[in-house]
């Protein structure tokens, strides 16, 4: 992993290595390292700090200061640490619910809600063989409903048509209806989005989510976002109890810390990273992997 760590950090962790010990100055210069790295990948200061003082407290404990190399000691730490927080293991959409089982996806426009939904729909009828429905509940624009429905289809899933002069409220319930009464194993429910969080948008996917009760609501989040993320992650925390989240556009130049900072104001796992425009473009997210990326 040193090798994805930036020239400055790995040099301290070279001159490190030959020291006997590791002495509270060298902690210091190490973390005002992994500082600079995670803010250039933009993530949110406050998780920075946070996240600096955990790495820190571990590291002036026995785990370093008893190394033969605690250079090296000091580098798995930040490592273990940003992948931990990241979450680890691979945690798939959880469809334990009776059927049909309803999955949320909620997120601002232009996130990649609509998109994401058919990556999905795609992801659960070829790996875990699922009848999947998708519906539309963005009656303000018409052409998501009909983006909605194109991708649906690239996906080889079913969509249930929705029109704009209806109640997303009303949307939803037909949908769920249909795919009871046409035995669906999954609903996903792809809803409005707003280019900022508004009180009504809130409210809204709030009454959908109490009329669903889906077992599974998922924050799909912008992975270019950087720091902003942080902000719409809270609103969409405080207004919904999140299952988790799908980072999108992770093809993008963006350094991901976007990542590590919705994932600790939200508490819940990230379970995919959108990795292009197409349909096929959507990964299991894997923490290792991206704290690599994070240090760059
Ligand atoms: P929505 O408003 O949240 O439903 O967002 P859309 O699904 O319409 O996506 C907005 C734009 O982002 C579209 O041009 C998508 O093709 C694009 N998009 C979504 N996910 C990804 C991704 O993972 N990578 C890339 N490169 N583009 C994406």
């Amino acid at each position: 992993m040193a090798t994805a760590l930036t020239d400055k950090f790995s040099r301290l962790v070279k001159q490190m290595s030959g020291q006997a010990r590791i002495t509270e100055t060298n902690v210091q210069d190490m973390m005002r390292e992994v500082r600079m790295a995670l803010l250039e990948a933009d993530v949110a200061l406050p998780v920075v700090r946070d996240f600096v003082n955990r790495v820190k407290d571990k590291a002036m404990g026995e785990e370093v200061l008893g190394s033969l190399k605690p250079g090296q000691a000091l580098v798995g730490i930040v490592n273990r640490e940003l992948a931990a927080t990241m979450g680890e293991g691979v945690s798939d959409i959880n469809l334990n619910a009776q059927p049909p089982a309803v999955v949320l996806m909620a997120g601002l426009q232009g996130a990649g809600k609509t998109t994401t939904t058919a990556k999905l729909a795609k992801h659960l009828i070829e790996k875990r063989k699922k009848k999947v429905l998708t519906v539309s509940g963005d009656v303000y624009r018409p052409a998501a409903i009909e983006q909605l429905k194109t991708v649906t289809k690239q996906a080889g899933a079913e969509w249930f048509p929705s029109t704009p002069d209806q109640k997303p409220l009303d949307i939803a319930r037909a949908a769920l209806d249909h795919a009871r009464r046409h035995y669906f194993d999954v609903l996903l429910v792809d809803t409005a989005g707003r280019l900022a969080i508004d009180e009504v948008l809130m409210e809204e996917i709030k009454t959908l989510h109490g009329a669903l009760n889906p077992v599974e609501t998922l924050f799909v989040v912008d992975a270019m976002q950087g720091q902003d993320a942080v902000n719409t992650a809270k609103a969409f925390k405080e207004a919904l109890p999140l299952t988790g989240i799908i980072l999108t556009k992770m093809d993008g130049d963006s350094r991901g810390g976007a990542a590590l900072s919705v994932r600790q104001i939200t508490g819940v796992p990230i379970k995919f990273a959108g990795t292009s425009e197409k349909i096929d473009g959507l990964e299991v997210f894997d923490a290792e992997r991206h704290a690599g990326r994070i240090l760059g």
